[in-house]
Formats: C-alpha cells, sequence, structure tokens
C-alpha cells in the first residue's frame, strides 16, 4: 500500500458541512454540533468550567503532574498511528496534551500566572479553543502513546478531559448528543433507540433461526429473576451483529449458564467515556440498577471493548450499590473453552483469520491471550497481525469518532490507515474483532482502502463451529433471509433520522 497521497489527506480534512452549518456553529470543525449553542464569551466559560472540574475531581493531581514531568522526548511520536500518516506536528501526542497542559500551567498555577505578568502571556485564547475542538477529535484515545512514554503521560485522559470541558460548553460532536441523550431521557432508553417490541421481535426471530442451524433450543432469556449473569450488548449488534449474539447465545446454552438479557436496559453502550464523566457516572449506575432489579449476581458484557471498559475500570468508582464482577464475553467463553465445556468442529472454518487487538481491552493486558485460546481451538489457519496484543494499532474508530458519519474519510484514510496496512499484509480472508465499535469502523476502512478481507466477530464463528446437537451437526446453513430488525420495519435510528433531515 502505497502512502497517503496529498489529495487523499486533504479530503480527509475537508469539512464536509454546508457554510451556513459552520457560521451557525462559529466552529471550523469537521463534526456537526448541536444547534443553538451560544458561542460568545468561550474562554471566559472554558476557563470557569475547567476550574469547576478541577475543583470536584481528582483531574487536578494528574494534570498537575503531567505537566511538571513531560520532557517533549517526542518518544509518543513514533507510537502514534495518526502522525505516522500525516507526519503533522500538530498530531504529535505531546503537542496535542501540550494545549491543555499550557493553560492548566498558565491559569491554574502560582508559577505560570507570575510568568504570565512578566511576559505579557495571555493564555487561553478562542483560536486555541478552536483548535482544541478539532484536536482533541482527531486523536482515538487509543492510548498507545502512553505505552511508550517514559514519564507515563496518559494522553488519552488528557483527550477525555479536555472534550469533557468542551461539552460543557457545547462544543460536542452531535452523533454523541443525540445517542446518549436518547439513552438517559428518551422511551427506549439505549442509544439506537430500539423499542422493547422490536428488541424481542429480533430475540424471537434469532432463536428460530439457531433452532434450525444447531438443531437445538437456544434461548434468550429475558427478565430471569436471580439470574447469575445480567448480559448487556452493545445495541446497535441487535441490528448489525446478529451472528455474534447468536453465538454468545450458543456458548451459553452449551455451559448451562444461568443467565438473561434485562428489558429496562439492555445497552452496554457508554459515551460518557468519551467526553463525559458525569454521562460515564450515569450509564454506569444504569447497568447496576438492572442487575440490582433482576438480583443478578455478576454482569456479563458482550463483545465491545469500551463498554467492558468502562464497566470495568469505573464501576468501582461511580456504582452506588453493592459491586459485581464484570465479565467480558471473551473472558466466560475461554473459561468455558479451559473447563472443557466447548466441542467445535474444527473443519468449519477453513479460511485463513487473523485477529485485531480492542485497545479499550488490550491496551492494558486484560484480555490479550484469551481470544487467541479460542481461535486457536477451532481454527486452523491463524495468523498474527504485526504489531499485535498491547502494541497492536487502533482500528482508527477509537474514542466514539467511529460514531462521527462526518468524519468517515479522516477515520478510514488517516486514523485506520495503519490498520488498513496491518490487515492487508496478513492476506487473510477473514479479520476477527470482537468489539462493536472496532467492527463497523474495520468493515469501513476495508471497504474505502479496498482490502478484500471479510470483518467477523469471533463469536460469529464459534457459532458456525460449535456443536450443540446430539447429532453432532456445527451449522447448517439456515433458509431465509435475515431481517434482524423483525416487524418494525419502518424504524429509522434518531441519528439517522436527523441525518436524513
Ligand atoms: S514520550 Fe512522554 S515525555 Fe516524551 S514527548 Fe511524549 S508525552 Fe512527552
Ligand atoms: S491516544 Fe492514540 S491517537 Fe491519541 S495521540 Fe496517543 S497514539 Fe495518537
Amino acid at each position: 500500500m502505497n502512502s497517503i497521497t496529498p489529495e487523499r489527506l486533504a479530503k480527509a480534512f475537508a469539512i464536509p458541512k454546508k457554510d451556513e452549518v459552520v457560521n451557525a456553529q462559529k466552529l471550523p470543525v469537521r463534526y456537526h454540533v448541536e444547534t443553538g449553542v451560544d458561542t460568545e464569551n468561550r474562554v471566559e466559560k472554558f476557563l470557569q468550567t475547567m476550574a469547576t472540574i478541577l475543583k470536584h475531581t481528582n483531574y487536578g493531581f494528574a494534570l498537575d503532574h503531567f505537566a511538571r514531568v513531560t520532557t517533549r522526548c517526542s518518544r509518543c511520536t513514533a507510537a502514534c498511528p495518526i502522525y505516522e500518516v500525516t507526519g503533522s506536528p500538530k498530531d504529535v501526542p505531546c503537542y496535542r496534551s501540550g494545549l491543555l497542559l499550557d493553560i492548566y500551567r498558565r491559569h491554574f498555577t502560582i508559577g505560570g500566572k507570575v510568568r504570565a505578568r512578566i511576559t505579557g502571556d495571555l493564555g487561553l485564547t478562542e483560536d486555541i479553543i478552536e483548535e482544541m475542538a478539532g484536536s482533541f477529535w482527531d486523536c482515538n484515545a487509543c492510548r498507545r502513546c502512553t505505552n511508550d512514554c517514559p514519564m507515563g503521560i496518559d494522553h488519552a485522559l488528557i483527550t477525555h478531559l479536555s472534550r469533557w470541558i468542551l461539552a460543557e460548553m457545547g462544543i460536542v460532536p452531535r452523533a454523541m448528543v443525540v445517542s446518549t441523550r436518547e439513552q438517559m431521557i428518551g422511551d427506549s432508553h439505549n442509544t439506537s433507540a430500539i423499542p422493547l417490541p422490536a428488541l424481542l421481535d429480533s430475540l424471537e426471530f434469532m432463536e428460530e433461526e439457531m433452532e434450525e442451524a444447531k438443531n437445538a433450543p437456544v434461548k434468550f432469556p429475558t427478565d430471569v429473576e436471580g439470574a447469575e449473569y445480567l448480559f448487556v450488548a452493545p445495541v446497535s449488534d441487535y441490528m448489525m451483529e446478529a451472528e455474534t449474539l447468536m453465538g454468545i447465545a450458543c456458548v451459553m446454552h452449551a455451559t448451562g449458564a444461568s443467565w438473561t438479557i434485562g428489558t429496562k436496559n439492555y445497552d452496554a453502550i457508554n459515551y460518557g467515556l468519551f467526553y463525559s464523566d458525569q454521562v460515564l457516572e450515569r450509564l454506569v449506575n444504569n447497568i447496576e440498577a438492572e442487575a440490582e432489579r433482576l438480583g443478578c449476581k455478576k454482569i456479563l458484557i458482550g463483545e465491545c471493548g469500551h463498554a467492558s471498559r468502562s464497566a470495568k475500570y469505573f464501576y468501582n468508582n461511580f456504582a452506588k450499590h453493592t459491586k459485581r464482577p464484570i465479565i467480558n464475553i471473551l473472558e466466560y467463553t475461554y473459561d468455558a473453552l479451559k473447563a472443557g465445556k466447548l466441542n467445535f468442529d474444527t473443519s468449519i472454518i477453513t479460511q485463513s483469520v487473523t485477529y485485531h487487538d480492542p485497545c479499550n481491552i488490550a491496551r492494558q493486558g486484560w484480555i490479550i491471550e484469551q481470544p487467541r485460546e479460542i481461535i486457536k481451538a477451532f481454527i486452523p489457519n491463524f495468523i498474527e497481525m504485526t504489531p499485535n496484543r498491547r502494541d497492536n494499532y487502533c482500528c482508527g474508530g477509537g474514542g466514539g469518532s467511529v460514531s462521527i458519519d462526518e468524519l468517515r474519510p479522516y477515520r478510514t484514510t488517516v486514523s485506520g490507515r495503519k490498520k488498513a496496512e496491518q490487515i492487508a499484509a496478513t492476506g487473510a480472508d477473514m479479520v476477527i474483532a470482537p468489539c462493536a465499535n472496532c467492527k463497523k469502523q474495520v468493515r469501513e476502512t476495508l471497504e474505502d482502502n479496498e482490502v478484500a478481507t471479510e470483518l467477523v466477530g469471533l463469536h460469529d464463528l464459534i457459532y458456525k463451529a460449535l456443536i450443540l446437537s446430539p447429532d453432532g451437526v456445527a451449522w447448517r446453513e439456515p433458509s431465509d433471509d435475515m431481517d434482524w430488525m423483525g416487524g418494525d420495519e419502518d424504524f429509522v435510528p434518531p441519528q439517522e433520522a436527523e441525518a436524513k433531515g
């Protein structure tokens, strides 16, 4: 694959919006901001918001530490896939983080205030706010640079905090706000606005498909009080990734698990991880409340990196009731495999397969070997991509950017370019990405970069190869076309409805 051309780069950074939208927002950013946002006195508002957050959280300690220890040694530069593609000094991780650290030093430390009196440094300006509004949504918050920083500077944390401050001023991608609003106060309580009847219809349809394909009565239990596991998937899976869900249901069936989907909260997505601790806290507690309502002992998250990380790492801080273990489905399936509960037909998956490590579960070393052990149990032709495991490249849609359709040219030609190159270099027929966000992003990236590799979930392949039936058949081709939204054919998710105007 050739390196990116100046023409493609210009296209990726073009603003796809009409002039009147840009003028109304008074922000030259490539994503839509909520209409009606007050753009006056932004400097004052930014500093007041930042002061409030620093006062009520521990972010001040982290910023103070980072502001003191950074050496500008540039080791992080070589780790960032975005810098590798653009070569722009503005994409050096330390430069981007410096936008906020400089404001912290100048406005929130005694030394900075004294120096400003001597040098006349004005500090924060409208131009810096505009640069931050673009730059912090260019970063994937993938934390690859943090692994390489000798001082341990967490650039993704700085990106998160900066986005939170901007979001409190109304500078936040509309795609994030519309979905989150529906999840928190809408009728459906989920980011895709899937009504409960449509969900139940879709579960019933998948049960019929599994009965036919697997010759076994596999169920999606709902509202089972006292079930051991509350299962929460990224809700978009019910529209986009049915085979992933059917594979998970088959694993639960094979292991005889006591599990349930809760009908009051069936969405694991937590966009708070990307732009707001307040949203993060509220959504973590929504999952907890559902587990409490049904009396479940554990919370099981589907194939989703950010949902698993937001629950696993922030549950302990934010959940108000009793603490429950958080388990990702890859951990569950791995344990079942090791316990001898899964029986595979190893002749089903004949294609060559590679594996993408989602940043949110792999970067910290939490889930790395488990999926590889599962893959090796039934897929003979497995190829590692390079680099892999904790060093793997982000899919390019990390940090929530995958949800922002206006950013697609940027995501697939800039931030996702290293991923496309990695996958193409393996020559594999299929790439497994066990994360809802990665699935969407990798699909679009493969398409836009013309890489002929098929994107699948891990449980999609498990669904085909797992033997459940007494006759030993792993999988039969289902007879009908799949219509995952069941009877609600006119349903349009709110984001799409907005986009269509
Ligand atoms: S590696 Fe760490 S210390 Fe070095 S420039 Fe990057 S952020 Fe700064
Ligand atoms: S978090 Fe990822 S995208 Fe952001 S600066 Fe670091 S390496 Fe680059």
